[in-house]
């Protein structure tokens, strides 16, 4: 039995704990997205796979007997991927997916968006200063609608794009806490934030302290969800692993 855990979450993180906690053999993957990754507990393979073929052929060479997708709501390639290998290798495949922030009380008061051209556009109208907190990889998506506006690219890793002129790069990783995020919308004079739906606690506080601010929230709605099944905490996915994973009860002779 081994268990390949698809991660770069929080999530992902608190469950190689528990896994490595109950001695379940695992490999936890990342991208490599990020140059300096926080590594979950455990062993710890980085780079893709090579699409579903690499992927399914993975499965098959390392001896996978489960599959934990515990990726970004955002990270829709891989989790489709991870739908499609599982099934060609045979494998049991669970989702582990945060809720959205869509029971946030302030969910009535945002701009929802489809995609990130779309927010782009929301933003441009709703107007700048805007904080742009969607990540590096779309930051292409804003420069076509915002490229007149001031805004800011809150980010974990410099931007290999060149950015116009009137924005600036803030490089940094959460979590946040509500007064950081209030003194950051205060001082940088934020009219307008956009956010993906992630999810989580790590990154809330922005939107708490923008409601007590009123800047404007616009959020990009997530891609399509897993078909496979899913649960949402790291402590229902070890259940599932341990539970699949479990000897089957001796027999006793009657
Ligand atoms: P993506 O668009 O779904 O995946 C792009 C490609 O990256 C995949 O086709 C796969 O390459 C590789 N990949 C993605 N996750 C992988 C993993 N855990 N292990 C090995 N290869 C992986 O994903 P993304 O949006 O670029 O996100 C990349 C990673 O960053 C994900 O693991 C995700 O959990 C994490 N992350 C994403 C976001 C976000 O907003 N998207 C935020 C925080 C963390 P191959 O096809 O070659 O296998």
């Amino acid at each position: 039995m081994k268990v390949l855990l698809l991660g770069g979450t929080s999530e992902a993180r608190s469950l190689a704990s528990l896994l490595s906690d109950a001695a379940v053999p695992l490999i936890s993957s990342l991208a490599g997205a990020v140059k300096r990754p926080r590594l979950p507990a455990g062993e710890t393979r980085i780079g893709g796979f090579g699409g579903i073929d690499g992927l399914a052929s993975y499965l098959a060479h390392e001896g996978i007997s489960h599959v934990v997708d515990a990726t970004h709501p955002f990270a829709a390639t891989i989790s489709s991927n991870a739908v499609q290998a599982c099934a060609r290798a045979e494998v049991p495949l669970l989702r582990l997916e945060r809720p959205g922030w869509s029971e946030h009380p302030e969910v009535d008061s945002w701009h929802w968006a489809d995609h990130h051209v779309a927010a782009a556009e929301t933003a441009a109208r709703l107007g700048g200063p805007v904080l742009l907190t969607t990540g590096r990889q779309h930051l292409a998506d804003f420069v076509p609608a915002l490229h007149e506006h001031p805004v800011i690219a809150r980010v974990v890793d410099e931007p290999e794009m060149p950015l116009p002129d009137r924005w600036s790069v803030l490089r940094s990783r959460g979590p946040y806490t509500v007064d950081g995020e209030r003194t950051l919308l205060q001082d940088r004079g934020i009219r307008t934030l956009v956010t993906k739906d992630s999810g989580g606690r790590h990154t809330e506080p922005k939107l708490t302290a923008a409601a007590a601010l009123g800047v404007a929230v616009v959020v990009v709605r997530r891609p399509a969800t897993s078909s496979a099944q899913m649960v949402t905490t790291a402590e229902e996915a070890c259940a599932w692993v341990l539970s699949a994973t479990a000897p089957p009860a001796p027999s006793h002779p009657r």
